[in-house]
This record gives C-alpha cells, structure tokens and sequence, in this order.
C-alpha cells in the first residue's frame, strides 16, 4: 500500500515523523487534485473565449463591406464611361448643329432648305436635351455610389475598431490566464513533490483516463468521490491518517486524513 506507514515501528520518533509525512503527502494529493482542476478550467477559460467567434463575425462583416465597395467603385467605372460617352455625342450634336446653322447663316439656300435645316437643328436639339438629362440622372447615381462608399467605409472602420478592441480583450484575459496558470503550475508541482513516484504515477493515469476527480477523501464511512459507502472489508486498509487506498466502489484513489474523522 503506497504511503502506508508501519506503525508498529521500534523507534516512536521515526513513525510519528512518518505518519506525519504521510498525511502530508495525502493531503498534498488532494491539494494538487483541487490545482489541477483549476488549471483545467483556466485552459477551458482560455480555449472558450469568445473572441475568435466575435473576430470571425466582424472580418466577415468587413469583408462584405468590402466587396460591396467593390462593386460600387466598379459601377461608378461604368457610369463614367457613360457620362463620357454621352459627352461626346452632345459635343457631335451641338458641332453639327453648328454646320447647319452656319449654312443657314451664309444666306445660300433657299427657304425650303432652311425650313428643313431648322426642323433638323430643332431635333438635334431634342436629341441634346434628352442626352443632358439621362447625363444628369446617372452622375445623380455616381453621386448616390460615392456617398453609399463613404457610409461603408466609415462602417468598416468601426469595425477595424471593434475587431482591435476584441483582440485587446482577448490578449488581456490570456496574459491574465498565462500568469495565473503559471503561479498555479509552480504550487502544484511544488505540493507533488510530497507524493510518491507510485501515488503520483497512478494519478496521472487516472486523470489522463478519467479527468478531473480521481482522488476521493475518505470520511471514515464513505468516499467523497461517489458518495457511497466502503465495505466493512476494505475499511481496514484505510485507518490511519495518510493512508491512501482505492474506493472498493469507484476505483478512485481514496484518501485518509486524520481531521476527517470527526463522526
Ligand atoms: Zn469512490
């Protein structure tokens, strides 16, 4: 039986020395059980934090802001090129009503080729007027694309924003975490020191198979892991403080230690 102690040692000195390491080294099994849940829940903190979800959800955001100002820069590309082009036909139709005023002007021709001229110059006209207004309604939309940019970027830099003060948080929270699991790593190592190579081994394998709770503390009457009660028969394995045993129920590492038997 690892940390069970021989008593009935010849020299009293020695077994009160013993039996005192002994509850030492139960009690320190407990202890590291109790730090090692706690590192257990600080890695889960650590794993859990929510900013890769928030980051996620911000650069997806982002991204279809985005392309949204992609494609709107892409659309003021087009409506210039139909502002230009409509442009040039105006330039076409005032140069040509220009010719045809000029052979009005030289006083050349006669009425009926006037008439006609200036019903032409008068559709050319027409044709100027309807270019200049579809002109006007589609530098109205370049207009209404640049604003919609201007919104989103503004839109995209909060995000930025959002996104840095996540990460901010998040780096905080793990430094935090970082030192504290450094200061409970350096406590726990320290109190397994008190356990033997055997307890200890025995441990790990548990907890590695098992997780978390693999050390009960026996009450005089019942483990504190699975609550049940031990057998008479294996009860006698488990009388001194500091013994340590197995629960007959769970087959947890079961723990005696002396203040535990008050009832
Ligand atoms: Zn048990």
């Amino acid at each position: 039986m690892a940390g069970t102690v021989d008593t009935g040692a010849s020299e009293p000195q020695v077994a009160v020395t013993a039996r005192s390491s002994a509850v030492d080294a139960a009690a320190a099994l407990l202890e590291v059980q109790r730090l090692d849940l706690v590192l257990d829940e600080l890695a889960e903190q650590g794993a859990n934090f929510p900013h890769k979800t928030k980051v996620a959800q911000i650069a997806q955001k982002a991204a279809e802001g985005k392309s949204l100002v992609e494609k709107l820069e892409a659309g003021i590309v087009k409506f210039e090129a139909q502002i230009a082009k409509i442009e040039k036909n105006i330039v076409d139709l005032r140069d040509k009503i220009e010719r045809e005023q000029a052979k009005i002007d030289a006083g050349q021709i006669d009425y009926r080729q006037v008439a006609a001229l200036s019903a032409d110059i008068s559709a050319l006209n027409d044709r100027i007027n309807n270019a200049e207004s579809e002109q006007l309604k589609i530098m109205e939309a370049r207009q209404e694309a640049k604003k919609r940019i201007a919104d989103v970027q503004v839109k995209i830099s909060e995000l930025e924003g959002a996104k840095e003060q996540t990460l901010q948080a998040y780096r905080q929270q793990m430094a935090i975490l970082a030192s504290k699991t450094v200061q409970i790593t350096a406590a726990r190592d320290e109190k397994r020191e008190l356990i033997s190579p055997e307890v200890r081994e025995s441990y790990d394998t548990q907890r590695d198979q098992r997780g978390g709770n693999v050390v009960g503390l026996f009450d005089g009457t019942r483990c504190s892991a699975c609550s049940l009660a031990i057998p008479t028969a294996f009860i006698d394995q488990l009388t001194s403080p500091g013994d340590i045993g197995t629960c007959s129920e769970c087959h947890r590492i079961l723990v005696c230690l002396g203040e535990q038997h008050d009832e």
